[in-house]
């Protein structure tokens, strides 16, 4: 046995314990039969199931109040009926992932960075997500082969120095394929950092095991990207969670979505960006605008009031504290950050900027020649 088995519970006892938590949850639309919902909603969810699957881990789904019907827990994983009601311009794959997918499982889209799917499930299905047709449509897991052409393409292209495991969530993938994972990236010579884009550290943070870390432990760089959308979501589970991965050296950032009804106010993204890194250690990344995602348009906002947010959140809370306004753009377009502008106008080397107190003030350029 290893020394140091008294700091961690012993790997069988780690793993029984989140194998536990998904058993008790929510794991097929049929488990919705013994929650609070109206007959309308379990109909609506009997329909939505189709296009998007039901799974919610009993952790995430015991932070739900059922006596709030728009309770922001229950908004994102709770198939709603507005579900159904798709709009005209609503996109299959809003951001183009599919059309800059050389290989099989990879998306390369940027020069310097790929996005790798080892897999297409997820510990959670999140109502608004940008990828639920590829998931519902692919739905397999990870093997092997599958990742064979991705690992050689990356192999092959040496301007490539992120590898972004994405989904699928990656963390929903045992500790055995994990390490394969990490061992066959880590001995490509020009792949500097690991991403890993997760909601395991929010929807089941039991999953963060001491056998989970350790299989990510290596040469390279390793960043996780969770994806907390809500203060409530920041829990003891959580906290230990995150405890675990900064202990374990690799750099936490978060990116939210923002959700109508779930965290479109300034006090609850404000509690949201504070909570997350002066209590998890996690720096907010990027907010992103809501996607065009297939029947989501009751929880998207508009970019104005998205605007007014990210200034209000600019103004009130540290550097650090602050995410990125960002909308994913159609066609593969990237991601570029919508604001607030605090550029006013410029005459030359004479511009007019907003401060942080909404003064326009001027600043002139100096320079040498
Ligand atoms: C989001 C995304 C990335 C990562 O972008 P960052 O701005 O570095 O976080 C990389 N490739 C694709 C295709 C993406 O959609
Ligand atoms: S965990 Fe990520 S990929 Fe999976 S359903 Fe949620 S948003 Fe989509």
């Amino acid at each position: 046995m290893p020394s140091d088995t008294k700091l961690h519970p012993a790997p069988a006892a780690a793993d029984a314990a989140w194998q536990a938590d998904v058993r008790a949850g929510v794991r097929h639309v049929r488990d919705l039969a013994s929650l609070p919902l109206s007959s309308a909603e379990r109909a609506a969810a009997q329909a939505a199931a189709a296009n998007h699957k039901v799974r919610v881990p009993k952790a995430y789904l015991d932070l739900i109040d059922w006596n709030d019907p728009a309770d922001p827990i229950r908004a994102q994983v709770i198939p709603s009926p507005d579900e159904l009601m798709e709009q005209d311009g609503e996109l299959d794959d809003p951001i183009a992932d599919h059309e800059f997918s050389p290989v099989p499982r990879l998306t390369h889209r940027h020069a310097d960075r790929v996005l790798l799917f080892p897999t297409y499930q997820c510990a959670v299905y999140c109502r608004f997500c940008f990828r639920k047709e590829s998931l519902t449509a692919i739905g397999r897991g990870y093997t092997r082969e599958a990742l064979e052409p991705a690992l050689a393409y990356i192999s092959d292209h040496p301007e490539i120095r992120e590898v972004i495991l994405t989904g699928g969530d990656p963390l929903s993938l045992p500790d055995k394929a994990l390490a394969e994972i990490f061992a066959r990236i880590e001995a490509i010579p020009h792949v500097r950092l690991l991403r890993i884009h997760t909601r395991v550290p929010v929807a089941l943070p039991s999953r963060i095991t001491p056998g989970l870390v350790a299989a990510l432990q290596g040469r390279l760089m390793v960043t996780i990207v969770t994806h907390f959308n809500h203060a409530r979501e920041i829990t003891p589970a959580t906290e230990t969670a995150c405890r675990t991965m900064r202990h374990a050296g690799f750099v936490l950032l978060n990116q939210s979505v923002l959700l109508k009804g779930v965290n479109d106010t300034i006090e609850v993204l404000e509690e949201l960006c504070r909570e997350l890194m002066y209590r998890l250690g996690v720096k907010p990344y990027y907010l992103h605008h809501g996607d065009l995602a297939r029947g989501m348009a009751h929880r998207r906002t508009m970019i104005a009031q998205g605007q007014a947010l990210a200034a209000a959140l600019r103004a009130r809370l540290s550097g650090i504290c602050n995410p990125v306004y960002v909308l994913d753009l159609p066609e593969g377009g990237g991601k570029v950050p919508i604001g607030p502008c605090y550029v006013e106008g410029r005459d030359g080397e004479s511009w007019r900027l907003r401060g942080l107190d909404g003064e326009v003030r001027g600043y002139t350029e100096v320079v040498g020649e």
